[in-house]
Parts: C-alpha cells; structure tokens; sequence
C-alpha cells in the first residue's frame, strides 16, 4: 500500500517538524530541549493534547485553548512543510540509503532554517550531528573508500567556501559569510562531490538574491541569513539529480 506509506512518511515529517522547530528555537539560546512548552502569552503549559502537530492548531483554529490568543503560526508551517518534504522524498526514493540521506538533509534544512532565521546562528551540535548521521550512511552504502573520498570533497568545499569567505570580506569590507555557513559546506561534501558542491554555493546565492535585493532596498544593514538558500540549493541538486552540465546550464555558466 504506497498511499499508506505516504501518509506514515508526512505524519512522522509534522512530528519531527515540531522538534526541529523546538531545537532550532532553543539551542542557539541555551534553553533545555526537553522543557515544557507553554503559551507565550499566558504562560500555561501546553499538555500533549495541545501538541500534536497541525491536529491541535487547526483543532483549536489557531489559538490557545486558554486564554484565546493567537498561537505562533511558525509550528504549524513547520510541521507542514516537514512533512510535505518527508512525503516527496519517500515518494522519489522508496526505500533506499538514498531516503536516508534525504530524509537528513530535510532535518538539517528544517532546524537551520529556524535558527539561522531567528538568530543568525547555525549551532555546532546540528552540524556535527548531521555530518555523523551522513558519514555512518554513506559508509554503509559506499564502503570505507567511498566515504574517504566524500570525506576528501567537505574538506574540498570548506576550503571553497573559506576562500569566498575571504575574498567576500576584502571586497565588502565587512564579515560576508557565517562560520557556520563554511562549516556546512563540509556536510554538503559528505553528500555531493566537490564540483555539484561547489555548484551549490552558486545555485544558493541564486537563491538568495531576491533577500538580498529586498533588504539593500530597503537600506538594511542587516547580515543576509545565508545557510538556509544554500541548504535549498542542496536539496534541489540531490532530489533531482540534476547533473553538473545540467545546473550549469540552469546557472547560465
Ligand atoms: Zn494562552
């Protein structure tokens, strides 16, 4: 029954949406992981009725069942849209190490994209987390040698991204890229080889221009959260196993 398996991948997306929301939110911050969850302007805990992913807000219309005040619409897209992922990369992949990978990649793209968003940080923990998660997968999949060389292209792509880190803050004459912009791109590595790699730093500037322009014109100071559209750009190369010419072409190289 693949319908069945559709629905299983979305339900486990919206509920590991919640926690990639909650990690995103708190680590950057120190908060404990495993606190309670309570409405922000109430303050009364939420209990696990109030808490299941998308049941519960729409259950509720989008607010608290307490003290009626409008609930943070950030959870329920989360869970949403991890879900929807979750669904797409089961459906393109079946059961496969490829899924595996996939389904890592949403993870990662889902957690960053609150953090970077929210605070401009892309926590260590997440990172070493997800490069961990890929390097075991890839080795069971590829064996020891093929690991080594996904190994070879992060440290590849690191020192890639560094190079632009440096040459970006020589020609702005201001920090250009995050620390954890570069290190991310070793975790890219482990998964793409060094030219699809350093691809995705173009296809994610690509990505990342209509922010770009929006806050230039709106003569904002402020640091574009860059680790997200590179993150999309990842996930784009690896669903649809676009080919290096291929993306050249699409980038217009
Ligand atoms: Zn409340």
């Amino acid at each position: 029954m693949e319908i069945l398996y559709l629905i299983i991948f979305f339900i486990l997306g919206t509920i590991l949406g919640t926690i990639y929301t909650i990690i995103g939110l708190r680590l950057p911050n120190n908060e404990k992981i495993f606190a309670k969850r309570e409405c922000k302007r109430c303050n009364h805990d939420l209990s696990f009725i109030d808490l299941i992913p998308l049941v519960s807000y729409i259950i509720n219309r989008g607010r608290c069942k307490y003290c009626r005040g409008k609930i943070d619409i950030l959870f329920p897209y989360m869970e949403f849209f991890t879900g929807l992922l979750f669904t797409v990369a089961y459906y393109s992949f079946g059961f496969s190490y490829q899924l595996l990978i996939a389904l890592g990649m949403i993870s990662l793209l889902m957690t960053v994209v609150v953090s970077d968003l929210t605070y401009l940080i892309i926590p260590d923990e997440i990172l070493i987390i997800t490069a961990i998660y890929f390097i075991i997968i890839q080795f069971l999949d590829l064996g020891l040698k093929g690991v080594f060389n996904q190994i070879l292209s992060g440290v590849f792509l690191f020192i890639v991204m560094y190079t632009v880190m440096l040459i970006g803050n020589k020609v702005l004459k201001k920090e250009s890229l995050g620390g954890g912009d570069i290190k991310m791109m070793f975790v890219f590595g482990l998964i793409l080889d060094p030219l699809l790699g350093t691809l995705s730093i173009f296809l994610g500037s690509l990505f990342a221009l209509p922010m770009s322009l929006y806050l230039m014109k709106r003569n904002n100071e402020k640091v574009i959260p860059f680790g997200p559209f590179l993150l999309i750009a990842f996930v784009f190369i690896y669903f649809t196993k676009i080919t290096p010419e291929g993306l050249m072409k699409l980038l217009g190289l």
